[in-house]
């Protein structure tokens, strides 16, 4: 290097702004070049910022005279593996988010603000003496020892903050004294040598189809494969995930399994834990801080063999990747909805490409992306047509709500079998996608009916919180007695899970009954109580919303009525449909799933509907023929690309102005192949009192589109708008809205 032209620092900060910021090296580092990936602390503006190496260079396009060195380099070596490094690179490239906001996703909190990422610590476990003590029925402990002993014995190791996080110090000097616990200090950001897994096969031996999976996808790992794993709900997929992550950690390998959300499927991890029994972090929204960096630290470290987690658990470090599982590919929660809008599905497949490792996708009720993908030859397509043992798939029904008398929204045939089935002994879920109580308060006299005042939307009655709210933007009052209008009564018209709940407890007094849905399942543990309820066979009916839709298994489970399919049928969305059909099949798929035959009740004003009768006859399959040729005829994707640019200010005018240019100069870029539509007002054109607007972007191919954006969101950013706008892109957008 040229002695007098100083390095130049490259560093993402986690700002809004799509650039990365010049530095010089901190004072005390000169000559020495740092790697990227390190986190540096640097002066901006007023404030003092921890951000992440991404590059050094030696030309800036600010003059030397201004650059500021930076305040100091936090780590020695990189607190990413590179190719967690290149996907967060190519994440913040293809979805247009800034890198530093990115990066800022993927680190926990406490690394964020520059705590210690690695070195050396004293690493506790239970001596022989303490496992003596823990399962000794006289032991005379405390209850926080006890419960420390019992805390560490399921985690085999622990750093020493850690346990303090959850324990005071002094619990852990006393077991120390008593010989209880003891340490060994080690790297805690070196990977050990692969600990042996101790794998409990189980008291299952796979079926025939099973093993056929299994060894397709095992003879891939060492290089880059997708599967697509197509089995009915309770086929058998977690068996298959379960046996090939044996094989894989048996190779030395790490494991990454990505699941819709934890809360939801406790039973998931459970089954985990119970078949490995070591090194397993859990990474999902409702963790403490601490417990974040510690299950960070354990994957990164190689200490965790296994890592399951949410959504953005698909930037975990990993050095010794060899599989990635993403469980129920087709749940929308894997596409971030706000901020930075990835889709952690889309992002998995490109990591198991970069590290090359297979990569298995499942679903009961694939999205049609991977079916495309299936039928192209490019991913491998596995079935799994059968539930394994007894279990057979349950039979569906239409009712048609127009011939049939019903008790709000409850037909007689669906009551007649919520009889039958719970004289049978069996458990009944009772489901619709609405919660509160009624979805809006009519006046009779008038037609007037109770608004939401900063949106375009009703207000939902909740009874029991005795409120009217907006499920838009959060809004809630106090329920008026007399129309706003004409000042008559006001009657609740439609119905939400609540007032399901109260038709169900009339109708079925006997019947104990749980209520799965947002308002029920609030704070830590809520959801659980209520699933727990369900399991140990205490509730007999279970009445929710989406949230009954994931993987879980209720052997007892024995009739599911649907109440109103049609929400879904005739909306304008392009992707309605295919929602639609996974909806109905994975309620569906929670009947009948062990000795008992399952039923299905679907309730509708449409039977004729050829969604309806196509879902029936042929199942998810079929459907999912039938919307894959619709898509080709429309030029929808797979077929094509899209990008969504929303925007939304208080002032309509300066809106649609801003919305306009930023078309115009799209147009004028003149990329071949892409075409760009709008502005259109978006469905609920006010919500939150600010209005909203959008522009569509539709493109052949995925390198015209990624092409298009690069030089077209460049001139959107510097468009003037009102005051107040916000804007967002949206690639490969699951909604159009
Ligand atoms: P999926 O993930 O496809 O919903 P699971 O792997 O959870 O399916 O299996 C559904 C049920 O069938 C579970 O209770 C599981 O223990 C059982 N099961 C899975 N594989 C077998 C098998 N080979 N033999 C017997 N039972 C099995
Ligand atoms: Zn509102
Ligand atoms: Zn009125």
């Amino acid at each position: 290097m040229d002695k007098g032209i100083a390095l130049i620092l490259q560093v993402a900060l986690d700002t809004p702004l799509r650039r990365v910021f010049d530095y010089l090296p901190p004072a005390d580092t000169a000559g020495r070049t740092p790697k990227l990936g390190v986190r540096v602390s640097v002066p901006f503006g007023r404030q003092q910022l921890i951000g992440v190496l991404v590059g050094v260079t030696q030309a800036s396009s600010i003059s030397p005279a201004k650059l500021k060195p930076a305040l100091a380099l936090i780590d020695d070596e990189p607190v990413f593996d590179p190719v967690t490094f290149d996907l967060l690179r190519f994440a913040s490239d293809y979805y247009h988010h800034p890198l530093g906001e990115v990066i800022a996703a993927a680190l926990p909190a406490a690394l964020r603000l520059g705590q210690a990422a690695g070195g050396a610590a004293d690493l506790w476990s239970l001596s022989e003496a303490g496992t003596r003590e823990l399962a000794s029925p006289t032991s005379r402990r405390g209850p926080r020892q006890r419960a420390l002993l019992k805390w560490l014995a399921e985690r085999a190791e622990a750093t020493a903050d850690e346990v303090t996080d959850e324990f005071k110090p002094e619990h852990l000097k006393t077991l120390a004294r008593r010989g209880w616990v003891i340490s060994r200090r080690a790297p805690i950001d070196a990977a050990p040598d692969p600990a042996p897994v101790d794998l409990d096969p189980g008291d299952l031996s796979p079926t025939d189809a099973q093993i056929k999976v299994i060894d397709a996808i095992t003879a891939s790992l060492g290089s880059f494969a997708a599967h697509l794993l197509y089995g009915v709900t309770g086929s058998g997929k977690t068996e298959v995930y379960l046996r090939v992550i044996a094989e894989s950690c048996a190779r030395g390998g790490q494991a990454l399994v990505l699941v819709p959300e934890i809360a939801l499927t406790p039973q998931l991890v459970d089954r985990f834990r119970r078949r490995f029994k070591t090194g397993i972090a859990v990474l999902h929204s409702a963790l403490s801080g601490t417990e974040r960096r510690a299950a960070w630290r354990a994957a990164y470290g190689g200490r965790a063999r296994i890592v399951i987690g949410t959504r953005s658990a698909v930037f975990s470090a990993l050095p010794r990747l060899k599989l990635i599982v993403v469980d129920e590919e087709h749940d929308a929660s894997y596409k971030q909805h706000e901020g930075f809008r990835y889709s952690a599905r889309d992002l998995a497949v490109w990591r198991a490409q970069r590290a090359q490792v297979p990569i298995i996708l499942g679903s009961a009720t694939p999205s049609l992306e991977p079916l495309e993908n299936g039928a192209q030859g490019r991913y491998a397509k596995h079935l799994l047509p059968q539930r394994p043992g007894a279990a057979q798939a349950p039979r569906m029904t239409l009712v048609d709500l127009r011939k049939h008398a019903s008790e709000q929204g409850l037909s007689q045939p669906a009551m007649q079998a919520i009889e039958r089935h719970l004289g049978a002994g069996g458990q009944v879920i009772v489901f619709l996608n609405r919660r509160g109580y009624a979805p809006s308060l009519f006046c009779n006299a008038c037609g007037w009916v109770a608004p939401c005042a900063h949106c375009d939307a009703r207000m939902t009655l909740h009874r029991r919180a005795a409120q009217l709210r907006c499920h838009h933007c959060g809004a809630h009052g106090s329920v008026p007695r007399t129309c706003g209008s004409c000042g008559q009564p006001l009657n609740p018209v439609g119905q939400g899970t609540e007032r399901v709940e109260e038709t169900l407890v009339r109708l079925f007094p006997d019947a104990p009954l749980a209520r799965l849905d947002r308002d029920t399942a609030t704070g830590r543990g809520a959801m659980e109580a209520v699933l727990e309820r369900v399991h140990r066979g205490e509730a007999r009916i279970l009445v929710g919303t989406q949230m009954l839709t994931k993987g879980h298994h209720f052997p007892e489970v024995s009739l599911v009525v649907i109440l109103d399919a049609d929400q879904g049928l005739f909306a304008s969305d392009f992707r309605a449909t295919e929602r639609l059909a996974q909806t109905i099949t994975q309620v569906a798929g929670r009947a009948g799933r062990a000795a008992r035959p399952g039923e299905v009740l679907i309730q509708t004003e449409f039977p004729e509907h050829p969604l309806l009768l196509r879902l029936i006859a042929d199942g998810y399959e079929g459907f999912a023929a039938s919307a894959l040729t619709e898509r080709r005829e429309a030029d929808w994707p797979p077929y094509s690309r899209l990008a969504l640019l929303r925007a939304e200010s208080k002032d309509t005018t300066g809106l649609d102005a801003f919305l306009r240019s930023a078309a115009d100069g799209g147009r004028a870029c003149d990329e071949p192949g892409v075409k760009i539509l709008g502005p259109a007002t978006a469905l609920m054109a006010r919500r939150a009192d600010h209005f909203r607007a959008h522009l569509l972007i539709e493109a052949a191919a995925r390198v015209p589109l990624q092409r298009f954006l690069a030089r077209w969101l460049p001139l959107v950013e510097a468009l003037p708008g009102p005051a107040g706008l916000r804007w967002s892109i949206d690639v490969d957008p699951l909604e159009l809205d």
